[in-house]
């Protein structure tokens, strides 16, 4: 039998993240494709691919898991690319947004503005009118938005639709990024919450529900329980003060992806017991309201890949480097430079050599000149040469558009959804 007729299809052992794309005659596949023919098709590296089959999965996997009545919402900062907010939009409840620039991508991809909200601070007074003239729901984070948004209804004609974002007393343990607790930029701090939502209702603003946003890239469930349990009770004390009926309460999420050696996956059943636990108390604390939780990287982060070339194959004192034709400027996150405290490399291989057993320790660099350009250091690899593949996993969100592309003028990178 010739190896087209039967592909031999592997899983890669050497990273469980790595897992989620099949190894087929040697090669990654993304979206059923062989990388190297992938990369004809795309017809340039650097390329980000994302796959739509994982893409689907996640969010039907999350559903299986979480209580029916309980409401997901993709955060499309996490990847904001218009064929990716467009596939998710049709998959999940609701779409957050963080500017105008996401609100117009939200929109054109098709999101129900009914179902798309805009937390974030610093709202220029033109993204507050935007909002309101889309319909979209404001999650409000300062007083100073308030008049704002009076204006718009009462210029526009149209009922501006408001939640409050808390800025909670308490911390999300164990969590990558911390959003919530202590003074932050984020929300309005709780003691001035009745004040916030006493002024909401006087300027006749249509005052939805709570948001709670504690923090992200988060790998330990009890911590999650426990943030989204003291966010209910917190939202039921506040709730005794809000204008008018609270239709929902935004428990946030943080759930994490595993990117390093020893990290393991979230486990979503004790999440998910704890959810229903407080939706079934929900419909007598507040039977009008409902729970919605907003993710970002959980839903996308898995399902993406970076692939560079390597252009250049040297040895320095010992020391393989393997120079591709893009890092950093592309992929700030699997550098390190991007939220990490001590630098740990991404799961990294060589596409088009994943099932290789010969190897060797080497280490992927950039183009730029800065030693910060690092994809991986020191890892064992597939042996690879000038022309090969080299891929970074777990590259679906937060890379593109959260990486300095202008950086030593490189061209942008290119994005596809396969
Ligand atoms: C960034 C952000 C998210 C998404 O966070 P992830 O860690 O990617 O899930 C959700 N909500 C708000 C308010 C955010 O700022």
């Amino acid at each position: 039998m010739s190896d087209s007729e039967s592909p031999v299809v592997k899983r890669l052992p050497v990273h469980e993240a790595m897992s989620q794309f099949p190894v087929v005659n040697g090669e990654l596949a993304v979206g059923g494709q062989p990388l190297s023919l992938l990369a004809a098709r795309v017809g340039q590296t650097p390329f980000y691919a994302y796959d739509r089959g994982l893409l689907r999965e996640r969010v039907a996997q999350l559903r299986a898991a979480l209580p029916k009545s309980v409401k997901l919402h993709y955060a499309m900062k996490a990847n904001p690319m218009p064929a990716v907010v467009g596939l998710m939009a049709g998959l999940v409840d609701g779409i957050d947004v963080a500017s105008a620039g996401e609100l117009k991508v939200a929109l054109d991809a098709g999101a129900d503005p009914a179902e798309i909200s805009f937390a974030g601070p610093g709202k220029r007074d033109a993204e507050l009118r935007q909002s309101v003239a889309a319909g979209v729901l404001v999650n409000v984070e300062s007083a100073r938005e308030l008049p704002v948004l009076a204006a718009a209804q009462a210029e526009l004609g149209r009922q501006a639709r408001v939640a409050l974002r808390v800025n909670p007393d308490f911390e999300l343990k164990g969590s990558g990024m911390k959003m919530g607790g202590g003074p932050k930029q984020f929300g309005v701090d709780v003691e001035v919450v009745p004040e916030v939502l006493a002024q909401m209702g006087a300027l006749g603003l249509a005052f939805e529900g709570f948001h709670l946003f504690a923090g992200s890239q988060n790998l330990k469930a009890e911590s999650i329980c426990e943030a989204q349990q003291k966010s209910y009770e917190l939202a039921l004390r506040l709730a005794a003060h809000a204008p008018s009926p609270v239709r929902f309460l935004n428990l946030g999420g943080g759930f994490g992806i595993p990117y390093f050696p020893g990290e393991t996956r979230l486990d979503l059943a004790p999440i998910s017991a704890n959810l229903a636990q407080l939706a079934e108390r929900l419909k007598t604390d507040l039977p009008e309201a409902s729970i919605v939780i907003e993710l970002g990287r959980y839903l996308v982060g898995e399902a993406g890949v970076y692939v560079t070339r390597i252009v250049d194959k040297k040895v320095s004192r010992g020391q393989v480097y393997l120079v591709s034709d893009g890092g950093l400027n592309h992929h700030l996150s699997a550098s390190g430079n991007f939220g990490q405290v001590l630098r740990k490399n991404y799961p990294v291989t060589i596409g088009n050599k994943a099932a290789s057993a010969e190897r060797e320790q080497a280490s992927v660099v950039g183009p730029l000149c800065t030693p910060l350009d690092l994809l991986a250091d020191k890892m064992d690899l597939p042996r690879a040469e000038i022309g090969d593949l080299a891929v970074v996993f777990q590259s679906g969100a937060y890379g593109a558009s959260a990486s300095p592309q202008a950086f030593l003028g490189h061209a942008p990178v290119v994005e596809v959804l396969v």
